[in-house]
């Protein structure tokens, strides 16, 4: 804590007061280096060549009273200690002072050399820790910068591993691991789970038309419109190609049937490109429990077959599997 001394300065228009300050601090071992200023300016100089911690001023010089030069110190050096020397005391003005802040403490004249060294000391120690401090709070903002900065990166990772490029959505890989999870906490807990199994009808014919730009536009409008709305415990995914499922935990068939018809409505609804391009999706649904479903490529197989059906029944429709 006592690894850096800093510099005290005394400013006093009687320079043979300032040889008497000069002999209480000569050996002092807590204070770097005594700087002696005779004039306000000279003082503002000194300050900004030195690593002043303490300024003691005389209240009355020609140039300056030392409340206002410690005012200007103050705006400047705000960390820095103000002491005040005063003889006659105005002591309205000394309160008024000490209340706004611009002196720290004060010291009457004539003072006593072992008070005169305490009150020094103690400021300069004052001001170490309020150093201490500054470094302190500057080395934790930029720990916490840095902690920000990598958490930051760590998720842009993490996105880019879980989500497709083309979609925005998440991809198959999420999707097969979640719904792995979700498939053995419904079967634990006896809970209802459905998936969504959604794909666009004649993506081929809207390619040829449009080309594949298009095309991958659309497949990223299509995925926003499924995304819209969800629940944040449900997860859309690109299954592949044009083909999307969405997991609804905590959803029986009834519910499920809900959301897919609900989808395939504003599917058809909605206008891609920005033309007037619009399009239809078929989708199957398949809900968990039923005794079949053993697994969560059972229940991936049910909602295909689902699907299936959707396409050979004339496509733009919900099919739901087992009914
Ligand atoms: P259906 O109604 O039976 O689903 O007909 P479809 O034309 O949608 O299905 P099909 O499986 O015959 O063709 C799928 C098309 O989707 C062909 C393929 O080029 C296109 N496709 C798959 N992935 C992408 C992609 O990432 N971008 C684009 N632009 N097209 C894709
Ligand atoms: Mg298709
Ligand atoms: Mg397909």
């Amino acid at each position: 804590m006592r690894a850096v001394r800093y510099d005290v300065l005394f400013v006093d228009d009687d320079t043979q007061l300032l040889g008497a300050m000069a002999r209480v601090f000569a050996d002092a071992p807590f204070l770097g280096q005594a700087h002696f200023a005779a004039t306000p300016d000279e003082a503002l100089r000194v300050l900004a060549r030195h690593p002043i911690g303490v300024i003691v001023a005389d209240q009355r010089m020609p140039e300056m009273s030392g409340i206002d030069l410690l005012k200007q110190v103050r705006s400047a050096y705000p960390d820095v200690v103000r002491l005040l020397a005063t003889g006659a005391v105005n002591t309205e003005e000394l309160i008024e002072a000490i209340n706004h802040g611009q002196v720290y403490h004060f010291i009457t004249k004539p003072w006593r050399n072992d008070e005169l060294r305490l009150i020094v000391r103690r400021a300069l120690e004052h001001y170490e820790v309020t150093q201490e401090l500054r470094r302190r709070s500057r080395e934790l903002s930029a720990a916490y910068a840095q902690l920000e900065g990598a958490h930051r990166e760590q998720v842009r990772l993490y996105e880019m591993v879980i989500c497709d490029d083309k979609t925005g959505v998440k991809n198959y890989h999420f999707f097969d691991v979640r719904l792995g999870e979700e498939f053995e906490r419904a079967r634990r807990h006896d809970h209802p789970l459905s998936l969504l199994m959604i794909d666009i009808d004649d993506f081929k014919l809207l390619n040829d038309s449009h080309g594949h730009v298009v095309g991958d536009i659309v497949l990223r409008e299509v995925a926003q419109h499924l995304a819209d709305g969800r629940r944040g415990i449900d997860v859309v995914a690109r299954y592949g190609g044009e083909e999307f499922a969405l997991i609804l935990p905590e959803t029986p068939l009834a519910g499920a049937s809900i959301i897919a018809e609900r989808v395939r409505e504003r599917i058809a609804q909605a206008r891609f490109a920005g033309m007037e391009l619009s399009l239809t999706i078929s989708v199957g649904v398949a809900t968990y429990p039923r005794p079949e479903l053993e697994s969560r490529q059972d229940l991936v197989e049910a909602a295909d077959q689902a699907l299936y059906r959707a396409k050979r029944s004339g496509k733009n429709r919900l099919v739901q599997y087992g009914v």
